[in-house]
């Protein structure tokens, strides 16, 4: 192993802080449900969220009671009876992009309220969510008034009422993953955000109100898993869309077996990224730092094991600590920050906790030298080497900004390393040669594969996983199926020409 010592960082690289101003938010100090197109009280008492960099209080935000899920269940029935369901695709569709350019609008205030409430860095926000949110409208409100012509059944219509409940880790664009393909299909939404990050869905409240959307067609209760359950269980929801840990996924499916509600779970995941000695290593470290550093680590298909041909291991591991020793850990509202807070206290404990048995399991632990803040949760960027496809942190999802690196020799041994997890959500293969990608990619069980790259996402791609990674696809035609039920070609009544079919597959009478 090479000495590493820092060529860029801290003294030779330094940065003048550049911190966003926090004056364009304009929150108030607490916040009520959103039920039936306005803010309510809720009945359930109240929490503080905080900001996670700085453990400081930043609003008060209402639980969400089972009485108060039941009136956001309520609200939104009576919404897609008396008019949501009632208007034209091309009018929900008008309502989308409303909400999409709003959005663009209110860019930079959505970006610096989800980085105080989260924790990542302004540029993460700044660049990748808020626009993807955006996008994410855009893109279904384009769909909303061509479902018959989507090749996804015939008569497709809406279930009605759809139960969401997303994660902290990507809070704004979790919302927009949901909402925009249930509306452009004709659902009613309660949406549940997470209990750490409520913050820019009640934004999104606001956004609601100033795009006109009809009362109760979006109802926002926060709260966190009591509320969750409640809305879940709920006997009027149709559909149940669920993104966050496989535990909580398992319980929902307990839950709803044997009752008409639909169900997606997107879940955790584990993936691989393989690096094959052919691989432009610069961009492969690149692609490493972006599939495990990204978010700090908080991403379901986020690369956390990197599978690294063995000829090239100490070379790709010796480059990937001098460029982890670049990155800027801090204040998440700085546009220069890389690496922000880790969201909660909670998982915080639990990356130290796996990262601890890692370290008992015999691997051999590296993190970048980093100045931690004395207040907030933080994590320096963390590589374990010398760990093996039974180690505890090459097989349990850790959610933090910590790298498990496995060796293999040969692609059938990667495709197999990288196929021994109870996930399956995502992959990455680095290489220079197409037909081996093509080869690998093909052989993998995962939902989502990249190939020289990592962490891509676009509306038009659908995204899910395999195994204990859920069901379902989020994204894309794919994702708007899951909002519509289609007509089974048993139940359609008799079509005016199937006489004439079936005489032409017999043959023309003369
Ligand atoms: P979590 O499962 O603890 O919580 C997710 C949401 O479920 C929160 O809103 C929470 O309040 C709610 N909840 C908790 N218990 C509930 C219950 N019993 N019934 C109903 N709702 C309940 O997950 P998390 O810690 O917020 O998020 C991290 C997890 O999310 C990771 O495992 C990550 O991989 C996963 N995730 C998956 C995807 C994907 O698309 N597959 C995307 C992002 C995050």
């Amino acid at each position: 192993m090479k000495d590493i010592t820092p060529t860029t960082g801290r003294g030779f690289l330094d940065y003048a802080p550049a911190p966003e101003s926090t004056s364009i938010l304009h929150l108030k100090d607490s916040y009520g449900l959103f039920i039936d197109g306005e803010f309510r009280e809720g009945t359930g008492g109240s929490f503080a969220t905080i900001s996670p960099a700085t453990e400081k209080r930043i609003a008060e935000i209402a639980n969400g009671s089972e009485a108060d899920v039941d009136a956001a269940v309520a609200a939104a029935r009576r919404a897609y009876e008396k008019t949501w369901s009632k208007l034209s695709g091309a009018d929900r569709g008008k309502y989308l992009f409303r909400i999409a350019r709003l959005v663009q609008e209110r860019a930079r205030e959505l970006a610096v309220a989800e980085s105080l409430d989260n924790g990542k860095p302004i540029k993460e926000s700044r660049d990748t969510d808020i626009p993807l949110v955006a996008a994410w409208f855009f893109y279904y409100a384009g769909w909303a008034d061509k479902l018959d012509y989507a090749g996804l059944g015939a008569n497709p219509r809406a279930h009605g009422v759809a139960a969401q409940i997303i994660p902290w880790n990507f809070p704004l664009l979790m919302l927009a993953w949901k909402i925009a393909p249930a509306l452009a299909a004709g659902n009613t939404v309660v949406l549940k955000p997470a209990e750490t990050t409520p913050l820019s869905a009640l934004l999104f409240a606001e956004i609601l109100q100033q795009a006109d959307l009809p009362p109760g067609v979006v109802n926002i209760v926060t709260g966190a898993g009591e509320t969750g359950q409640a809305l879940v269980r709920h006997p009027d929801v149709d559909k149940v869309a669920f993104t966050g840990s496989t535990g909580v996924g398992r319980e929902i499916a307990k839950a709803i077996a044997g009752t008409r509600k639909k169900a997606t779970l997107e879940l955790g995941g584990k993936a691989a990224n393989i690096v094959f000695d052919d691989a432009p290593i610069d961009q492969a470290v690149e692609g490493i730092v972006n599939g495990i550093f990204f978010n700090q680590g908080h991403v379901c298909c986020a690369g956390s094991r990197l599978l690294v041909q063995e000829n090239i291991h100490d070379e790709v591991v010796d480059r990937l600590k001098q460029r982890l020793m670049t990155l800027r850990l801090g204040d998440p509202l700085d546009k220069n920050t890389d690496i922000g807070a880790i969201n909660s206290a909670e998982q915080l404990e639990r990356i130290r906790t796996l990262s601890d048995i890692g370290e008992r399991e015999g691997a051999e632990r590296w993190s970048a030298p980093c100045d931690i803040p004395e207040n907030g949760f933080w994590f320096a960027p963390t590589i374990f080497t010398g760990v093996t496809t039974s180690s505890t942190i090459a097989r349990e999802e850790i959610f933090g900004p910590v790298l498990s690196v496995l060796t293999f020799r040969t692609p059938a041994e990667a495709i197999a390393k990288a196929n021994n997890t109870p996930y399956g959500l995502s992959a990455g293969i680095w290489s220079d040669k197409g037909s081996k990608i093509l080869a690998v990619a093909d052989k993998l069980r995962a939902g989502v594969i990249w190939a020289n790259t990592f962490n891509r996402f676009d509306p038009a791609s659908p995204f899910g996983g395999y195994k204990e990674s859920g069901y379902g696809r989020e994204g894309g035609r794919h994702g708007l199926g899951a909002y519509l039920t289609t007509q089974a070609v048993e139940d359609r009544p008799a079509q005016p020409d199937a006489s004439r079919a079936s005489r032409r597959t017999k043959g023309p009478k003369k």
